[in-house]
């Protein structure tokens, strides 16, 4: 289905759960209280949700969170939304530390992909960015994705002043050894996380200038115009490098997605507040079609972009609970 853009809204990112078993200093503060299950889309809630949005149109899952590995039931849903009929692909964000034994037997109900976000190589570093994580349990979920065939494998790295903008070369350097696609992204402020507001971006320019440096002129690749994420290689490597500008050159323009909150709300766009309600009127008993009619609405309003350049900076809620 179009939005009144033209664009076609295809891409449904869900976040299962606001839960997660990191706290990364950008994403969520150390003493976040997390909603109570009561409040989060139950499992037959949710599967029906994807179910009248594929009817609407959606054809791609993502599942995020929060952690979306931390899901009780993980392979159940994964497994009920696989048997959708119209849904192509379902793929998922995830921090990894839970992968080594989770990929084999997700890859086996029907996730195809995952992205694995991975800041950094130095294990002091990582924990003090992710404040639980353990970067060599994370290091081995990402060999478990590979053998288990989640390809192409996709490695995240939110970029932060003052954390990690030296360890980008490294991350870079890993594309020359294993055919992944390594991406770098700007840190995007969301109002509730008063740390890391516009001074805490590294703008993508910035990012490719420290990696040219070490490493020589990126080559450009191909662009598809829907990928957030530009695409480059360094000379000989078998990975590719991609940057995703968010902040300072928006892709609002090729914008083919919603997101499913934890919660059951629908959020049009990531760093806007405008949200369509779905748990309360689904909790109250709604037909089908009155919950397919709110679904296109959404996408009928959903808003051209984001307002950063305007100074409007979203607050109502943290990545970990909209899915970033
Ligand atoms: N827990 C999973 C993970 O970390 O991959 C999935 C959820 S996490 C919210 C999804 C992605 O959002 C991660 O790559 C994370 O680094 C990124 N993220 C979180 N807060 C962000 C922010 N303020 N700006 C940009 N990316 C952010
Ligand atoms: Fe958890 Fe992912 Fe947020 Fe880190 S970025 S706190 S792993 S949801």
């Amino acid at each position: 289905m179009n939005d009144s853009y033209g664009r076609n809204i295809h891409y449904l990112r869900i976040s299962l759960t606001d839960r997660c078993n990191f706290r990364c200093v950008y994403c969520m503060p150390a003493d976040i209280q997390f909603a109570p299950h009561a409040h989060l889309l139950q499992d037959d809630e949710l599967i029906r949700l994807v179910r009248l949005a594929v009817d609407v149109g959606f054809d791609r899952v993502r599942l995020t969170g929060g952690e979306p590995t931390v899901r009780p039931n993980l392979i159940n849903i994964i497994a009920g939304i696989a048997a959708i009929p119209g849904i192509k692909e379902i793929a998922m964000t995830t921090n990894a530390l839970k992968l080594e034994k989770l990929a084999e037997p997700l890859a086996r109900v029907g996730l195809k992909r995952v992205n694995i976000s991975i800041d950094t190589l130095d294990a002091e570093r990582f924990h003090k960015i992710t404040r639980l994580g353990k970067l060599d349990q994370v290091w081995r979920g990402i060999l478990a994705a590979e053998r288990a065939g989640l390809e192409p494998l996709k490695l995240n790295s939110v970029v932060v002043r003052n954390y990690n903008e030296d360890d980008i070369v490294d991350l870079a350097r890993l594309t020359l050894d294993h055919a992944w696609d390594m991406r770098f992204i700007e840190l995007m402020p969301l109002g509730s996380i008063a740390d890391f507001q516009m001074d805490a971006v590294v703008p993508v320019a910035e990012m490719k200038l420290r990696i040219e440096s070490a490493f020589g002129a990126l080559e450009p690749i191909d662009w598809d115009g829907h990928n957030p994420a530009r695409p480059y290689r360094l000379r000989g490597g078998r990975g590719t490098i991609g940057f995703i500008s968010s902040v300072t050159d928006p892709f609002c323009a090729g914008c083919d997605r919603m997101r499913l909150s934890a919660d059951g709300h629908l959020r049009l766009c990531l760093l806007r507040d405008d949200e369509v309600d779905l748990l309360t009127p689904l909790r109250a008993g709604a037909s089908d079609d009155d919950l397919r009619a709110l679904i296109a609405r959404g996408v009928t309003n959903k808003p051209w972009g984001h307002g950063l350049a305007q100074n409007v900076i979203a607050g109502s809620r943290v990545m970990s609970q909209i899915g970033g």
